[in-house]
């Protein structure tokens, strides 16, 4: 890659039914963070946009569970999400919601937009009702016999016995998994997103792919052999209106939650711009060829962003086979890339919070460093395969590695800067073994960045925690220690030469590590922002009134530009250090089990 680039960082909506865990943050939130802290770091100018994704039937299912308006369940959870994705760190430009009147206008004139290109078809067509309620029954909420196996345990939508796919209303002795009642099958109407005339485009653009993670790719293309109509509205009054003339005043038709949730990464474009007092501003991530924009998820999500939301992409831009016209959002680029990763097991089984399997990310963050799950996540989350988290294995990490590898480089240079020399000392005479310290430490720079571009993140850790290795291995070379009385002017240069590599390690592992890389800089004698930090702001509601809602936005410029060697100050006073990671007890590995068998 070459040159500077807009590049839109747009990452996974978490559903605002309750508290995310680990496993979420690993497929969508630690690993878009990496990225966008990298490119920003090297002179990109990057966007990173999410929100709570609040509309859909788990919202409302959830909130009559509590006795609670969906609308407060979803500012409940909103505000606890918006929290843990702060205090981990996770530098979006904008982090909003789906509840906002900036989103609504938006994913309305998407609707409208492909509607009027002629993409949108009617169909009548028989759908479950729950006949206690009125609404419709998703073929998720629906369970019964398989028609084809005769397991009793099939879903509406597909049977995990013979893993054929099913419509809800070919189930034997069908009932509601909600409330047990046995739906109605009601004719109804609907629009349906033509897909079938939007798959030789979205055919055309998957071709033209490189780069992706092979089983993103192959998954994405195998969508295609079997494209139908997909029902884009639903029999729900929770979500938001149809904008089509007989619709938009019935309370019982609303758009499908994953037709708005994806226009999302458009609207929180357009809110950032519209907050940043210049309204058009987005159009750069946007409407430009040049730009380019990766998608952060999990890969339950692969459809909605390889396949739905290119489809409502090329329809705005009028771009199917049936043609059309450019919407008013201009010329739309689809996906660069579709970045997805597979998902993370806990202690050998599936994430269940119904089943008390889980680890919330607000509990981890109570009793760990943010920077200690980052690394976890960085250097042993699911990028391309399965993973598992085992509190033995995150215990081992954190000491072996961020205590004792970094943590211990990083201390044992400011501390025998800190007592032998008091300040930074200047680079003295280079003898072969710093010269070559040196150009291996700066080779690092290339290696973990193409790697960080290439979406290979555990590599890149890896990579970069080499750096961090032959940093080590050349104080233990030069043991500067017993050069003080002998020849303090070497000793001077050596340390100089150490704190050099640690100052560019930790550069590197600043996308990873950035709660920690803030504080080595300032252990270096460094000041200002290393590595900028989120924060949450209320703000009112740009259109609708007496609303108001947390953001997380930040001002990362300070790390624009800085994906290089950045030289020690010398002359700069160095404090004693205190020790960057805390080193996790034997005990904590049994006292977590122990929490999870009790859920
Ligand atoms: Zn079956």
């Amino acid at each position: 890659m070459s040159g500077m680039s807009h590049i839109l960082s747009a990452v996974a909506w978490p559903y605002a039914n309750g508290p995310r865990h680990i496993g979420h943050v690993a497929g969508f939130g630690v690993p878009s963070d990496v990225f966008s802290r990298y490119m920003r770091m090297a002179g990109h100018d990057v966007l990173m946009v999410s929100g709570t994704d609040e509309h859909g039937t788990p919202i409302l299912v959830q909130a009559e569970g509590e006795s609670v308006s969906p609308q407060e369940l979803a500012d409940r959870y909103n505000r606890v999400i918006v929290e843990d994705l702060t205090a981990l760190g996770l530098s979006y430009d904008l982090f909003t919601r789906t509840t906002t009147g900036n989103h609504y206008r938006v994913a309305q004139a998407m609707f409208k937009a492909v509607h009027a290109n002629g993409y949108m078809l009617s169909q009548r067509t028989r759908g479950a009702i729950s006949p206690s309620t009125g609404r419709t029954l998703p073929d998720r909420y629906i369970e019964g016999t398989c028609p084809i196996c005769g397991y009793d345990g099939a879903r509406g939508d597909q049977c995990d016995n013979c893993g054929n796919q099913l419509d809800a209303i070919d189930l034997k002795n069908p009932v509601s998994r909600i409330n047990g009642e046995q739906p109605h099958f009601v004719e109804t109407e609907h629009y349906f997103l033509d897909l079938p005339a939007l798959a030789p485009a979205i055919g055309e653009w998957l071709g033209a792919r490189q780069g992706w993670r092979p089983n993103v790719l192959n998954f994405s293309r195998n969508l295609l052999a079997d494209v139908r109509p997909r029902a884009m509205t639903r029999d729900i009054d929770w979500g938001i209106p149809v904008p089509l003339a007989g619709w938009e005043d019935n309370p019982n038709k609303r758009l499908y939650v994953w037709f708005d949730a994806v226009v999302g990464y458009l609207s929180a474009s357009i809110e950032w711009a519209r907050r940043s007092g210049e309204p058009d501003a987005w159009r750069a991530w946007w409407n430009d060829p040049e730009a380019r924009s990766y998608y952060f998820m999990g890969k339950d999500n692969i459809t909605f962003h390889s396949q739905i939301w290119p489809g409502e992409l090329i329809a705005a831009n009028g771009r199917g086979t049936h043609g059309g016209t450019l919407s008013e959002f201009g010329d739309l680029q689809l996906p660069t890339e579709v970045v997805s990763s597979e998902f993370l097991t806990m202690e050998s089984a599936k994430f269940s919070s119904s089943r008390g399997h889980v680890i919330y990310v607000r509990d981890m963050l109570t009793r760990y460093q943010p920077d200690a799950l980052r690394y976890f996540i960085s250097v042993a989350g699911p990028e391309s395969s399965d993973a598992d988290f085992t509190w033995a294995e995150f215990k081992r990490r954190t000491n072996d590695e961020l205590v004792a590898g970094w943590g211990n480089l990083v201390n044992r240079t400011a501390s025998l800067l800190h007592k032998n020399v008091g300040t930074m000392p200047e680079l003295g005479e280079l003898e072969p073994v710093d010269t070559a310290a040196l150009a291996a430490s700066a080779a690092g720079f290339a290696q973990v960045g193409d790697l960080i571009g290439a979406q290979r993140q555990r590599a890149a850790v890896g990579e970069a925690m080499r750096v961090v290795g032959d940093a080590n291995r050349y104080l233990a070379q030069t043991a500067p220690w017993k050069l003080k009385n002998t020849d303090p002017d070497r000793m001077r240069t050596v340390l100089a030469v150490a704190a050099q590599l640690v100052s560019d390690a930790n550069t590197m592992l600043s996308p990873f590590l950035p709660h920690s890389a803030q504080r080595v800089h300032e252990a270096l004698g460094g000041s200002g922002a290393f590595a900028p930090m989120p924060h949450i702001e209320e703000v009112d509601d740009l259109d609708l009134p007496d609303r108001s809602y947390p953001i997380i936005a930040g001002d990362y410029s300070a790390q624009h530009g800085t994906w290089r060697r950045r030289l020690v100050s010398a002359g700069a006073a160095i404090p004693a250090p205190s020790p960057l990671f805390v080193k996790l007890d034997d005990d904590i590995v049994s006292a977590e089990l122990d929490r999870m068998s009790r859920g």
